[in-house]
């Protein structure tokens, strides 16, 4: 193919740490030598817990009370279920195979714990958690939940039995994903069967990335093992996935944000004085109230 994307890099998983005490992860970026704050954007985060096995718990782990401003966080469940709960009253539980799309916007506080149920018993955990930058002019929007359970994503069925891509953002083959974003973007699960050949396409200028959850596949010239994430260069367009075993792959595209970027911790703003104005609100109890 003339007008494939160049694999830039593959790049192994990080040295993972805790997120509290519920979450292990493996930060891709910003965080990482090859990806910066705005090399993946309108992706600014890649958190990815991968597969680890919890004890039974009765006090569920996870995170306590915080605070986000200024982008969305995006759940993805393989593995296991999350329970949230926000100052607006709002909570729910993000089961395994399903995404929750919190636009934290212009501010609330919320806290995620392991599902009460799933603490109790112990078992396999697999997540995936995506902070989406905003634009600017839509940082300081209300806050809302996009609750993406499995059977509302387009499920387009490969010919053959060879698996199934589950659109979450953008679409594929005219299938639609249910998410509605600020900006232009994919985000698909590839769930792969053994012998699959798949074609992607997305516009050159988009930044591309795919996380391999599960088995392993060629991409393009590049070959990629279980938890190693797939970076491509911003030329061509085409992504040829092929596969010799079952594999699951979190297919990352979208459409840079071109604005400046200033993160404290849990906010994420374009200037140091909207990071100062966000922390002053917290401290006024604007976000809100959450117990513990
Ligand atoms: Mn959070």
């Amino acid at each position: 193919m003339t007008n494939s994307k160049t694999v830039e890099a593959i790049i192994g998983p990080p040295p993972p740490h805790m997120v509290g005490d519920g979450f292990r992860v493996h930060n891709f970026f910003p965080n990482s030598r090859l990806i910066d704050k705005k090399r993946m954007s309108p992706f600014f985060l890649l958190d990815y817990n991968s597969k680890v096995e919890f004890a039974p718990s009765e006090m569920p782990r996870g995170v306590s009370v915080h605070p986000h401003r200024g982008f969305e966080t995006v759940t993805i469940a393989y593995h296991g279920k999350v329970a949230h709960h926000d100052s607006a009253g709002n909570s729910g539980v993000i089961g395994e195979g399903d995404v929750q799309w919190m636009t934290a916007a212009s501010g609330l506080l919320h806290k995620e714990y392991h599902e009460k149920e799933f603490s109790r018993q112990g078992g396999l955990f697999q997540m995936v958690q995506l902070w989406v930058n905003l634009p600017a002019k839509y940082k300081m929007t209300p806050p809302k939940y996009q609750e993406i359970t499995h059977d509302k994503m387009g499920l387009y069925k490969l010919p053959g039995d060879k698996g199934v891509i589950e659109v979450i953002a953008g679409d594929y083959q005219g299938l639609k994903g249910p998410a509605s974003t600020f900006t232009s973007m994919y985000v698909y699960n590839a769930r792969l069967k053994k012998g699959a050949e798949v074609e992607l396409n997305f516009p050159s200028n988009f930044n591309t990335g795919i996380l391999v959850v599960e088995g392993n596949a060629t991409i393009n010239e590049g070959h990629a093992a279980t938890d190693h994430f797939v970076l491509f260069k911003n030329d061509g367009e085409s992504i040829e996935i092929k596969t010799d075993e079952d594999a699951v792959l979190l297919v990352l595209s979208g459409e840079p944000i071109d604005e400046p970027i200033a993160q404290y911790g849990p906010f994420l703003m374009n200037t140091w004085q909207e990071l100062e104005q966000a922390i002053d609100d917290v401290n006024a109890g604007k976000f809100g109230v959450l117990e513990d």
